[in-house]
C-alpha cells in the first residue's frame, strides 16, 4: 500500500502507524511525504525546540524508511514546493504571524478576554465562562468557524497551533477555511488566489489509528 502523509517531523507517529498497518495486514507500505524533509524548527507553529528532534536532520531518507518500518519512502522536492510560491515576490519582508493575542503579555498575565480574541481570529468562539488568569494548562470549550465544539488547553491552541479536531479530522479545507478564520488567512492568503477553494477528504488520519 502507498501511505501518504503531510510531513514527518519526529518519526514516532509515522512508525506507529506503518507499525499498526503492518498488523492489520499491509504487506509493503510505500511512504510518500508531500513536503520536502522537515529540517528546521518552527516556533510560530509546531512544538519543536531544536533540529535534534527533527528526524530528517540526523538521517538520510533511506535510513529515515528503516527507522519507521516502510518499504521505501519518498518527499517532494524542494523545487517543486517553490514552484507554488510564484507569486510571493517580496522575500526579503518578513511577515511575524498574529496569534490573536498579546504575546508580549508574561504567561502568568493570560486571560480569558485574551483566549476569547485568539478564538474570534480564528473564525470561532470561547465558549467557557471562567478561566484562572495565568493557565495554560486547563481545558477551555470552543467551537470553530464550522460550528463543531471542542475542548483544548491554551497552550495546545496558543503554541502548539492545534484548533478544531473535527474539522481536522475529515479534510484539509484550505480555501474555506481562510474565508473564516483570519488566523489561517495570514499563511493562505498571499500566495493563493481568493477563489482557490482547496479541499482534500481524508481517508484515514493519525486520529483513527
Ligand atoms: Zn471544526
Amino acid at each position: 500500500m502507498v501511505l501518504i502523509d503531510d510531513s514527518i517531523v519526529r518519526g514516532t507517529t509515522s512508525g506507529r502507524i506503518v507499525e499498526l498497518l503492518r498488523e492489520a495486514g499491509a504487506k509493503e507500505i510505500h511512504m510518500r511525504i508531500s513536503s520536502p524533509p522537515f529540517l528546521h524548527p518552527c516556533y510560530y507553529g509546531t512544538d519543536i525546540d531544536s533540529r535534534e528532534h527533527l528526524i530528517a536532520c540526523r538521517h538520510t531518507v533511506n535510513v529515515i524508511a528503516e527507522i519507521i518500518g516502510a518499504d521505501t519512502l519518498g518527499y517532494l522536492p524542494v523545487e517543486e514546493k517553490a514552484s507554488e510560491m510564484d507569486h510571493f515576490t517580496d522575500w526579503d519582508k518578513v511577515i511575524p504571524i498574529d496569534h490573536g493575542y498579546d504575546e508580549s503579555k508574561p504567561e502568568e498575565a493570560l486571560t480569558l478576554e485574551d483566549m476569547k480574541g485568539a478564538a474570534k481570529f480564528r473564525g470561532g468562539e470561547c465558549l467557557s465562562d471562567e478561566m484562572t488568569q495565568g493557565d495554560w494548562q486547563s481545558k477551555l470549550a470552543f467551537r470553530c468557524a464550522f460550528g463543531h465544539t471542542f475542548k483544548a488547553s491554551p497552550r495546545l491552541v496558543l503554541e502548539g497551533g492545534h484548533w478544531c479536531p473535527e474539522c481536522e479530522r475529515k479534510s484539509w479545507n484550505y480555501g474555506a477555511r481562510a474565508k473564516v478564520d483570519p488566523f489561517f488567512a495570514q499563511v493562505w492568503n498571499p500566495l493563493h488566489d481568493p477563489d482557490e477553494m482547496r479541499e482534500y477528504l481524508k481517508e484515514v488520519t493519525e486520529l483513527d489509528v
